[in-house]
């Protein structure tokens, strides 16, 4: 990027963490025993060609151009790693304050590292606190699961906790970051559902199939109390886990975790994208097949293809495939001759000619350390691809 004040980006994008749950390199496939089939893309994390491989849980920095042209850092997601991802990450690109985290749902790898966060507000360190966007349902997830996040009377030991101020955010209800002019729109996908049945177990009733008894005066027993209509049989529904995406300006649409966007959903990103083309889109991709819980690779590029934003950067993987083989199954979706398929790994060659139909669309897999550059007239740039 040039110096000058005109050439300064309206937003930069930095990926924190690009894999799974469960990161890569996996431990198992680094200690396999010899009779194992090795798992490449694990193994080439410890070379240097495949550091590319290396991939904490999904999470993004944000850096955003505001009204008076201050910049304001947001950042999504907070996993179990975060704290490995900040250290290697902030320090050589400059990052320090955060103006708000912002999280997608409850699950370990989206807010396991909001206790790391005390690195910035313990005695003032870097700020004074943190403001944190969750879904209400979040939010009643932190409060079951790490009360002293919020409510300090349940810290222990110390006290050294973070300091945060909550905030409760909206599907498809846009909000302000502080007074900065910067905009983001949450909006619910599906990702994957609940094990239980209604209502979700945070909020059911006492469980009624071991009734308390107590001797009456006749000798004989009886039921303490009646059985409610709580403990009536229910039938088993299965519910979607909900999951927030996000609009970032009018710039990116960013979905990391996601099985299945809802109709209504659909309506607000394509009404997005019809204004102008949208210059970024982030998108879950697991494996090459779907899981219960994610994209897989069909899902994902035609989710791209109606979508059909400038650039679009897939996050989320699991060891299945390396980021080479994605680089390859990426071009193949823009219609470009991909190289000859005699030459192509197996999961290559299944990738390709899953998505080959259809049209040209620009995809490449994001990785840890990707930063990617959005001009004030929609121009994407980034210092991995062409
Ligand atoms: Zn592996
Ligand atoms: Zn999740």
């Amino acid at each position: 990027m040039g110096s000058n004040a005109s050439d300064t980006p309206s937003i930069e994008l930095l990926f924190l963490g690009t894999g799974t749950s469960s990161s890569i390199p996996h431990l198992d496939c680094l200690t396999a025993p010899p009779n194992r089939t090795p798992c490449l893309t694990c193994l080439s994390t410890l070379t240097p060609e495949g550091k590319k491989n290396i991939r904490r849980n999904t999470s993004a920095a944000l850096r955003i151009s505001g009204k008076d042209g201050k910049r304001t850092t947001v950042v999504i997601d907070v996993g179990k790693n975060f704290q490995a991802a900040a250290v290697e990450w902030f320090p050589k690109y400059g990052l320090r304050e955060i103006d708000a985290v912002i999280i997608t749902h409850a699950h370990a790898d989206a807010m396991n590292g909001l206790d790391d966060l005390r690195g910035w507000t313990l005695g003032g360190a870097i700020q004074p606190h943190i403001d944190i966007y969750v879904s209400q349902s979040t939010f009643g997830e932190v409060q079951r699961s790490f009360p002293y996040l919020v409510s300090k009377e349940f810290a222990s030991g110390g006290g050294d906790v973070p300091d945060f101020e909550w905030h409760i955010i909206e599907d498809k209800v846009p909000f302000e970051i502080k007074d900065t002019g910067v905009r983001i729109t949450p909006f619910l996908v599906h990702h994957g559902r609940l094990f239980s049945t209604n209502p979700p177990p945070a909020f059911a009733p006492t469980p009624c199939t071991t009734q308390p008894t107590t001797p009456n005066l006749s000798g004989r027993s009886s039921p303490a109390r009646p059985l409610s209509d709580a403990c009536a049989p229910t039938t088993p529904k299965i519910h979607p886990y909900l999951c927030f995406g996000f609009l970032i300006q009018d710039s990116i649409i960013y979905i990391s975790d996601v099985s299945l966007i809802p109709d209504d959903t659909w309506a607000l990103l394509e009404s997005e994208s019809v204004k102008k083309p949208m210059p970024v889109l982030v998108l879950d991709c697991l494996r090459l097949r779907a899981h219960t819980s994610h994209m897989g690779v069909r899902e994902a590029v035609a989710t791209v293809r109606r979508l059909n934003p400038k650039r679009t950067y897939m996050t989320g993987f699991s060891h299945d495939i390396s980021h080479d083989e994605y680089v390859t199954i990426g071009k193949a979706a823009g219609g470009d001759g991909p190289k000859a398929t005699i030459n192509m790994s197996v999961m290559e060659l299944r990738g390709t000619e899953m998505i080959r139909e259809g049209k040209p669309v620009w995809i490449r897999p994001s990785h840890d350390g990707l930063r990617v550059f959005i001009s004030r007239d929609d121009k994407v740039i980034d210092e991995t691809y062409d």
